[in-house]
């Protein structure tokens, strides 16, 4: 009899702490592994520094000689710390990372060296042909390269120095999700800044800023492995709820347990050296489940410190025993995970655009950006909507535990009350009176703390917090890019149009700045009101009255990415220079093929843990309780029965489950065999969603009976109870 399960919780509770001492301050720690400015001071000539700070400000080229000087000194930099091999990091439409190592040595004329130059370090084109490129790369002259990308400074990760980089065809489209996000963070600093110069002339530049909160749950290594579920889909398909679950809410940002806490700190020192500014951790609301939150930076460099956390989470998670799941949904009855994206926009100033001031002048500046990001979220809703679909992500979403399907914003009652005064402003020119008004107690009113909304609706997806807002259905193992890329192109198209709505009115009505500017807003607190909801997201109600407001509400990814590939969505993206018809038609095809795949994977796992894992165990315990009413027939004869009812009984729910269970896997398997032949992939990913998903619960439940029918010594897959007590 195997024993894999019994093994791993032998190890599990074997398991010794690895407790890392920390020396010396955070702040003395932080960045020691990465190139950046002050590095690049004392590494480079007076030029180089200028290139490169023209570069990340002004996204300014770089000249080949100057990328020879910076390549120059990052080398030596690298090496002296230890450094062997470079890679340029990139972020294909995997969705996660990928990185490919050469050595700084190099032999010339037969002469041992450490080589690298401005050639190695602008561009490179890796073998990478086995990445999704949604049909881009099909014919093989569009092969691919990955290209410097300055703003994100380049980091040593182990002994590797890191060069983050863009990934694209020979034929300019993007084959990552770094290169869109770039154009979308272009589109909205131009169009912000020259909204913000209506208030402000010195402001140059302004920065889409991100903040997320990863949510991860953390089991021991030996019970993971002792699920071909979690080790191959990231989940557990099946699994009988363990007694108790979240109902004492007794793990919430409870006491860190100590194991956990080691492999924190641990991850937490890496992070500080890699320049990820960690600075939250806490207990999550499901047993084994945690939450890991950064200071927020500039939206592209948080991006990548996200993709690169993740991936030194899994490499620390292992050096600790643990097995870090970003999976949306490991676990059925308790909370999944999510990663909130919190936004909002900085001028090289120093201002953050979403944050009230102290003057009548800086609110309106305030409501500016405010009303137009509503406005913007209300307009492109089902497309912001897509940017966070996912296989994985179609658990969470609606589920009670996370915001639904449907977008939509909170704002608060304080500052409900702000747009509907300022709804009531006259059109046209103001009076000397009605700017009075507006000036002390509308727009003036608004206070620096918004006190309601520091205790803000916790079911919205997209809410008001104060000074920023939060987009709250991102999946936790989502990449951030892809929410942010929508966001800040639907953003920064709005931003446009304001600008030139309010620059006709100024000449064409002659009507002063403010005026203009409050004429404008106006019109857009009343034509985006739909979007507007403080209720209660989770209810069956919200459900009804979203859709009176023509409100979208997919609930599956196949049905959300349609939107990608719509008209508006091709012009809007095309407008703002972020992605042309073939990129966004590509990234939908990958999307949808990721689904199938999801799928796929998922529906093959389910027959094996029912052929080779739950059949057996129920065959067999079954055979036992067989025998054993046999022997008391042969003891007792006649009058077995009544010793033997209870047996009978459970034989025949064994049955019952056994031949359910297997009529229900065979259906998905046929489903299955009906769905990988249609070649459409939208054809394909919805006869997947529709034709063999439904299938998954009701194995499932049938699974989960006969876990909790069987002898325990039989069953080998690691219980919920253990993968979610055990720490
Ligand atoms: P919580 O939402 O957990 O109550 P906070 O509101 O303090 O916590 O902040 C949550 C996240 O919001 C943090 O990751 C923080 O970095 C981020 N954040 C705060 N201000 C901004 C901002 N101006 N832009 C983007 N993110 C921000
Ligand atoms: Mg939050």
């Amino acid at each position: 009899m195997s024993k894999i399960r019994f093994e791993a919780i032998a190890l599990s509770h074997k398991r010794k702490r690895t407790v890392v001492k920390e020396k010396g301050r955070r702040s003395e720690l932080f960045g020691k592994n990465v190139f950046n400015a002050d590095q690049m001071i004392q590494y480079l000539t007076k030029d180089a520094l200028k290139s490169v700070q023209n570069a990340i400000f002004t996204g300014s080229k770089i000249d080949r000689k100057i990328a020879d000087q910076v390549a120059e000194a990052m080398k030596t930099w690298a090496i002296a710390k230890g450094a062997t091999h470079y890679t340029h990091w990139f972020q294909p439409l995997t969705g996660s990372t990928a990185e490919k190592h050469d050595a700084f040595f190099d032999l010339l004329n037969g002469q041992a060296l450490e080589k690298f130059g401005g050639g190695q370090l602008v561009q490179q084109e890796p073998d990478a042909s086995s990445f999704p490129s949604g049909g881009i790369r099909n014919t093989f002259e569009a092969r691919g390269y990955t290209a410097w990308d300055p703003t994100s400074p380049a980091f040593i990760y182990g002994t590797t120095l890191c060069i983050p980089t863009i990934f694209v065809a020979y034929t300019g489209e993007a084959l990552d999700n770094k290169a869109p996000l770039l154009r979308a963070l272009h589109a909205i600093n131009a169009a912000a800044t020259d909204v913000a110069k209506y208030f402000d002339k010195n402001v140059a530049k302004v920065n889409a800023t991100l903040g997320w909160e990863q949510e991860y749950f953390l089991i021991d290594k030996a019970l993971a492995h002792a699920r071909p579920d979690i080790i191959l889909t990231g989940r557990t398909l099946i699994g009988h709820a363990a007694a108790k679950g979240q109902q004492l809410d007794d793990h919430y940002f409870g006491v860190i347990p100590g194991r956990v806490l080691d492999f924190m700190c641990e991850l937490e020192k890496e992070c500080t050296k890699l320049g990820i500014p960690v600075k939250t951790r806490h207990n999550e609301v499901a047993p084994n489940q945690y939450e890991l939150a950064p200071v927020f930076e500039e939206a592209n460099l948080a991006v990548d410190h996200n993709l690169l956390l993740m991936d030194v989470m899994d490499k620390i998670a292992d050096k600790h025993g643990f097995k870090v799941l970003f999976h949306e949904k490991p676990f059925a009855g308790i909370n999944g995970s999510g990663k909130h994206n919190n936004w909002s926009l900085l001028t090289n100033t120093g201002v953050n655009l979403l944050s009230p001031g102290s003057t009548p002048m800086k609110n309106l500046q305030f409501l500016t950006f405010f009303i137009n990001t509503i406005k913007a979220v209300d307009t492109y809703e089902e497309l912001l909507r897509s940017s966070i679909a996912s296989a994985g992500n179609d658990h969470r979403l609606g589920a009670n535990e996370a915001p639904p399907a449907i977008f939509s914003i909170f704002i608060g009652t304080q500052l409900g009350r702000v747009l509907d005064e300022l709804e009531g402003v006259s059109k046209g020119k103001l009076s000397p009176e009605e700017k009075t008004e507006l000036k002390l107690n509308v727009v003036g009113k608004i206070p620096e703390i918004l006190m309601d909304n520091t205790d803000r609706n916790r079911t919205s997806p997209f809410a008001f917090t104060g000074n920023k807002f939060e987009m709250r259905g991102v999946g936790s193992s989502t990449n951030c890019a892809k929410p942010m890329t929508v966001l800040n192109t639907i953003v920064a198209k709005q931003l446009k149009d304001f600008k030139k709505e309010v620059d006709a009115l100024i000449e064409k009505k002659s009507l002063k700045k403010d005026e203009a500017i409050f004429n404008v807003l106006r019109e857009y607190i009343k034509t985006s009101k739909r979007i507007r909801f403080d209720g209660d997201g989770y209810s069956e109600e919200w459900q009804l009255e979203a859709k009176r407001r023509k409100l979208s509400n997919n609930k599956t990814t196949p049905k959300a990415i349609q939107v990608l590939t719509s008209k508006e969505s091709l012009a809007l993206f095309k407008s703002m220079n972020v992605m042309n018809e073939i990129e966004l038609r590509a990234r939908q095809e990958v999307e949808l093929e990721t689904y199938i795949m999801n799928l796929q994977i998922e529906g093959r796992v389910f027959s094996e843990l029912v052929y080779n894992h739950v059949l057996p165990c129920a065959i067999e315990y079954q055979n036992k309780l067989i025998a054993n009413v046999l022997g008391l027939k042969d003891i007792y004869g006649a009058a077995h029965k009544k010793l033997s009812n209870g047996q009978s009984d459970i034989i025949e729910q064994i049955g019952e489950h056994i031949s359910e269970l297997k009529k229900k896997t065979d259906g998905m398997i046929d489903a299955r065999k009906r769905a990988n032949i249609i070649t459409d992939s939208n054809k394909k990913a919805t006869s997947y969603c529709n034709g063999v998903k439904p299938y998954f619960e009701e194995i499932r439940y049938h699974c989960d009976k006969l876990e909790q029918l069987i002898d325990d010594k039989i069953w080998q897959l690691a219980k919920y109870r253990e993968l979610l007590f055990i720490k």
